[in-house]
């Protein structure tokens, strides 16, 4: 069985940054990626918000952070982790990582599995997404200047992300399949003060549509079963994100929503494992707060590695 220092699973943001930090403090080290390196900044077309940078795409930025933690000798493995084991929990001796492929030995682990955006099944709900369809108004909204943009949720997120989309887009249509919101009073009523938000409820989106780009989506009222049709450019999907978690013990606490639970030195409650980016229970999901998480979780598996090995 191959061991290491320190096991990195995930190859998103979070993850290279952890593995940088991690070569740089001379850690013998390995990324386990189930899919392809860069996780969900692949997905997005440009990114606005990397600091030092205008515009570059999530591809482009993904294999700028690979090939960066390729020159400092990560190692990528290219397994899906199917199951951290816990019971070294007391002793603090190496732990085994079971995947799709073989299994594997460190003595420290950092998560770093991300989250995914949960989708609505209709028409063109795969195809458009980075074209017109989002699950981030504070990456997307400046894609949408002055243009058409709808809201589907209902939730505290998809209010104050419409609130957000309101600023720069010239109206906002928040969908919602209840006849009433999720989200707190206080959303509510900044939401109703706001003269270009609409809100349209009891209904679901049933298509969107366009040829390169978003251009309209078909709403279905679930209560007059009527489809009427609203022409806008962009469509921000809040139904809901989740963690990649379903490999962890149990002796790893888990919030409300599934996250994983960490101290502020990113410390999970089993000795040794180390939570970063979207995975972690935390108030931001970017690339930024994922990759400060990657480094700070890194140098503070150094600091155990120190005073446990
Ligand atoms: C469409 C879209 C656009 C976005 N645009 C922006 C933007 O413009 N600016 C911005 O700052 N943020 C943006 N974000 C958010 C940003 O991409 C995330 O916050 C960031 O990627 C989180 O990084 P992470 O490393 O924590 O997780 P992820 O990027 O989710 O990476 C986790 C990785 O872990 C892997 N993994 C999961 N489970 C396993 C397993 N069992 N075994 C092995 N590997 C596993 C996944 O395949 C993935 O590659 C966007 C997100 C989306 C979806």
């Amino acid at each position: 069985m191959k061991r290491y220092d320190l096991i990195i699973i995930g190859g998103g943001p979070a993850g290279l940054t952890a593995s940088l930090y991690g070569r740089r403090a001379g850690l013998n080290l390995a990324i386990l990626e189930k899919a392809v390196v860069g996780g969900q900044m692949r997905l997005t077309s440009e990114i606005e918000n990397w600091p030092g940078v205008d515009r570059i795409s999530g591809e482009q930025l993904s294999e700028k952070m690979k090939a960066q933690a390729l020159s400092y000798g990560v190692e990528i493995i290219e397994a899906e982790v199917k199951e951290l084991a816990a019971e070294d929990q007391a002793s603090g001796a190496p732990r085994i990582i079971k995947t799709s492929g073989q299994d594997y030995q460190a003595k420290s682990v950092i998560v770093a599995s991300g989250a995914y955006h949960k989708t609505i099944d209709c028409l063109g709900a795969k195809d458009f997404v980075g074209r017109g369809i989002s699950f981030c108004a504070l990456c997307d909204a400046g894609f949408f200047k002055n243009e058409p943009v709808a809201v589907v949720g209902g939730g505290n997120a998809a209010l104050e992300q419409a609130m957000h989309l309101a600023k720069v887009a010239s109206n906002v249509t928040v969908i919602h399949r209840r006849d009433k919101f999720r989200a707190d009073k206080v959303a509510q009523d900044r939401l109703a003060k706001q003269s270009n938000i609409f809100v349209i409820l009891n209904s679901e989106v049933r298509a969107i549509r366009g040829s390169e780009e978003v251009e309209k989506i078909d709403i279905y009222n679930l209560k007059t079963k009527l489809t009427s049709t609203l022409p806008v450019n962009g469509v921000f999907l809040f139904v809901g994100q989740a963690p990649y978690v379903n490999f962890l013990p149990d002796a790893v606490k888990i919030a409300p929503g599934g996250w994983i639970e960490t101290d502020r030195r990113l410390n999970t409650s089993l000795p040794g494992v180390f939570a970063a980016g979207d995975v972690r229970h935390t108030s931001v999901r970017q690339i930024i707060t994922a990759a400060a998480d990657g480094g700070l979780a890194a140098l503070e598996a150094y600091k155990y590695l120190e005073s446990h090995f």
